[in-house]
C-alpha cells in the first residue's frame, strides 16, 4: 500500500492536539506521568515460573499485573490520551486474561497481538484514541457532558477476543458486540465470564454472533459506533442506526488509493451526516456473513 507524500496522513497515536479531548467533570484528575519507563516483558528466565503462574493461574490478576497495567495507562497519557474515563478503563480492564498464555508477557505493551483465526487485538494506543474519539460525540455537549457512561448505547462490530467490549462496557451504557466467526465469539463469552469477577461494575455486554456488517436492528439506534474491521465503505446499516448526536469511528478504505483510514461520522441533533477523517490506520478486513 503505498502513498504519495502529499497523501500521507498523520498515524497514530494521534498528537494531543489532533484529538479533541474532554475530561469527563466530576472524575478525579489522571495522575501525573512518571517518567516514560521501558518494558522488559520478556523476565529473565529463572522468574519464568514465577511469572507463569503469577499471570495465568484462574483469576490470576495479581499485583503484578496491576503494576504493569498501571504503565501502560501512564503511557497512554503520555501518547495524548486525556480523558479521564478512558484511562480509568485501561487501568481496570485486565488485558492479559484476553491473550493466549504464551503471549501475557506481551499483553501491555503498545502492540497488537494474535488471537486466532488470522485475526489480531488491536494496540492499546489506538483503541485508546478510538474510544476517545467516540466520547466527543456531538450529543456529548453541555450539561449531559458529565455522565459515567460518555458513550451511551454502544455497537461494536468485530468482537474478537472481547477486550475492547470489556473496555466499552466500563463506559457505556449498554453494548452490543457482534462477531462473524463463531469459534472467536464463544471465545469472547469465555474471556469475559472470566473477567468478570475483577471488575469492579459489571455493565451489560450482549455479544452476538452474526454479521456485523448490518448493525444490529433490534438494540438500535446507538450513541456511538465501533468497528475492529475495515471495509471498502462504510455500510449503511450502521449509519442508519447511529442515533442523533451521536458518533461512529470506523477504519475504511479512503477510496483514493491511499488505504485505510479512521472514518468519523456525526449524526448531528437535525439528523443529516457529518463525515471527517483522523489518519492512516491497518486493521483486519471487515468481510461480509458468518463462519
Ligand atoms: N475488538 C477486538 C478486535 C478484533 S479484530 C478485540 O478487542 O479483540 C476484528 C474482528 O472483526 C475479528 O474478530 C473479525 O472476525 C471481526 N469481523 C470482521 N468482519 C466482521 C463482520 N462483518 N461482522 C462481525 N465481525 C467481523
Amino acid at each position: 500500500m503505498s502513498q504519495s507524500p502529499s497523501d500521507r496522513k498523520p498515524r497514530f497515536p494521534l498528537k494531543l492536539d489532533q484529538v479533541a479531548v474532554r475530561p469527563v467533570a466530576g472524575r478525579a484528575p489522571a495522575p501525573a506521568v512518571a517518567a516514560r519507563e521501558v518494558l522488559r516483558p520478556q523476565a529473565p528466565l529463572h522468574q519464568a515460573e514465577q511469572d507463569r503462574r503469577r499471570h495465568t493461574t484462574p483469576g490470576g490478576v495479581g499485583l503484578d499485573s496491576v503494576h504493569v497495567r498501571r504503565r501502560m495507562v501512564e503511557r497512554l497519557l503520555a501518547d495524548g490520551i486525556g480523558h479521564a474515563g478512558v484511562l480509568e478503563a485501561f487501568g481496570m480492564v485486565p488485558r492479559h486474561l484476553f491473550v493466549d498464555t504464551a503471549l501475557v508477557n506481551q499483553a501491555y505493551e503498545d502492540t497488537s497481538l494474535p488471537i486466532g483465526l488470522g485475526q489480531t487485538i488491536s494496540k492499546p494506543s489506538v483503541v485508546a484514541a478510538m474510544i476517545q474519539l467516540l466520547c466527543a460525540r456531538p450529543g456529548l455537549v453541555g450539561p449531559g457532558a458529565d455522565t459515567p457512561h460518555p458513550l451511551g448505547a454502544c455497537l461494536e462490530i468485530g468482537t474478537g477476543c472481547g477486550y475492547q467490549a470489556a473496555l466499552l462496557g466500563q463506559m457505556a451504557r449498554r453494548v452490543v458486540s457482534i462477531e462473524r466467526l463463531h469459534d472467536l465469539h464463544l471465545k469472547a463469552r469465555a474471556n469475559l465470564e472470566l473477567v468478570r469477577p475483577h471488575l469492579p461494575r459489571w455493565p451489560d455486554v450482549r455479544l452476538v454472533f452474526g454479521d456485523g456488517m448490518l448493525g444490529h436492528g433490534p438494540s438500535a439506534p446507538y450513541d456511538t459506533i465501533i468497528a475492529a474491521a475495515g471495509g471498502q465503505a462504510l455500510p449503511e446499516a450502521w449509519l442508519d442506526q447511529l442515533a442523533p448526536g451521536g458518533r461512529l469511528v470506523a477504519p475504511t478504505d479512503d477510496g483514493r488509493g491511499g488505504g485505510q483510514v479512521l472514518a468519523i461520522v456525526d449524526r448531528l441533533p437535525d439528523g443529516s451526516l457529518r463525515h471527517s477523517r483522523a489518519g492512516a490506520v491497518l486493521f483486519v478486513p471487515l468481510k461480509s456473513g458468518t463462519t
